[in-house]
């Protein structure tokens, strides 16, 4: 079947839903409360389902030619001592492309009519529940705390803390390689981003940073001072780079992602630890599968329940596993145990 969407929020999982409807010829609104797409630096690890996601949305071709392939992927200690490695040519193990958040927002943008998205039109939470009017389905991809959820799945689980805060950027000169090092309580991770820029990343128990600590580099030379070289490069470039800081939540699945015509995708339906790197990749996979079960079905009602079916499950089970290696890899305790059992399971796989 084909009707209109209502398609609350621009970020990625809103601009690919609409992409994905409108090829199937439906028409989409999509309200956005900025002026623009989210404006958060540094890349975003895009697994291969993202990428095929992208190409029954037909930006895989586009997407690919952006961002880069790391050489390896290198899971180290803060001396530098290689715990577990995969090459990107020896391994069987795929190694996700890194792409800048910005060129990927680019992508979803450029795929759409000008008219599509309506910018600096926040939808309100007395919209939701008094049923704005017009639309067959309305999209939640308004991400954490949005006000789909909030409004039209009132039993739905609220967002629970990780107990951690993630800090993110990019700085200028490029590394091959995607490293990630794990200490005690925090972590830091050094990636390929665009050929001419490294992404960094940095994630510690919420005890470790707190709000009072308004200066971000004084805290992260304070947290990862006297870590191996890769990090070194990465806090001296630090100065005069933007910073992002937030503190990290999940969200339990609701008993369903469908409540009468309004549907939740993307951070809003399952908002997750980004230890995995899947946030956006599953928000690409909930699009493109929304768009074809809407397509495909008689009626949206149908269309729905195959999307809610075929999505729900997946998608809360790398919620359970996201939260599982944040909390590995921000522990406070056994990590001499975690760092041997990890070198002695990458011994044996390389
Ligand atoms: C530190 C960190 C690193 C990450 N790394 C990765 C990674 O490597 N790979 C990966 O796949 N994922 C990663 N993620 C996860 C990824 O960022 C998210 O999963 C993804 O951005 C979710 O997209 P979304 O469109 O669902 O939500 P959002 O990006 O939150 O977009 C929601 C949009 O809705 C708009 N909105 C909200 N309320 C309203 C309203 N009432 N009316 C109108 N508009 C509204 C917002 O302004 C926003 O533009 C990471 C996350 C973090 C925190």
């Amino acid at each position: 079947m084909n009707g209109r969407a209502l398609i609350v929020g621009g970020g990625i999982a809103g601009l690919a839903a609409a992409r994905g409807l409108l090829d199937r010829g439906w028409e989409v609104e999509v309200r956005e409360r900025h002026s623009g797409p989210p404006d958060i630096g540094g890349a975003l690890a895009m697994w291969p389902p993202a990428l095929e996601a992208l190409d029954r949305l037909g930006l895989g071709e586009a997407v690919r030619a952006t961002g880069s392939v790391p050489t390896a992927a290198r899971l180290a200690d803060p001396a530098g001592r290689t715990l577990a490695r995969l090459d990107s040519r020896a391994s069987i193990a795929p190694i996700a492309r890194m792409v800048a958040r910005s060129a990927l927002l680019e992508v979803l943008v450029g795929a759409l009519p000008g008219d599509a998205v309506r910018w600096n039109t926040p939808v309100t939470p007395e919209e939701v529940t008094a049923g704005v009017g017009g639309f067959d389905v309305i999209i939640g991809a308004d991400g954490l705390n949005g006000v789909v959820r909030s409004g039209a799945f009132p039993n739905a689980p609220a967002s629970r803390g990780l107990g951690a805060v993630a800090y993110r950027g990019a700085v200028p000169g490029h590394v091959a390689t995607f490293t990630e090092t794990w200490g005690n309580g925090r972590i830091f991770g050094v990636t390929p981003m665009d050929g001419r820029t490294t992404n960094w990343y940095a994630a510690m128990r919420t005890g470790l940073a707190p709000d009072r600590e308004a200066d971000p580099l004084a805290l992260l030379r304070r947290l990862y001072g006297g870590w191996h070289a890769d990090v070194a490069r990465v806090l001296d470039a630090l100065p005069g780079t933007a910073i992002d800081r937030r503190t990290l939540y999940d969200l339990p699945a609701p008993a369903s992602y469908v409540h009468g015509r309004h549907v939740l995708i993307g951070d809003a339906a399952h908002a997750m630890a980004p230890n995995l790197g899947r946030g956006a990749c599953e928000s690409l996979v909930d699009a493109a599968a929304l768009a074809r079960a809407l397509g495909e079905a008689p009626t949206a009602a149908r269309g729905l329940a195959r999307y809610d079916r075929d999505r729900r499950r997946p998608a809360g089970r790398i919620v359970r596993a996201s939260r599982a290696m944040n909390r590995i890899s921000t522990a406070t305790r056994l990590t001499g145990l975690r760092d041997g059992t990890l070198r002695t399971a990458g011994a044996l796989l390389g």
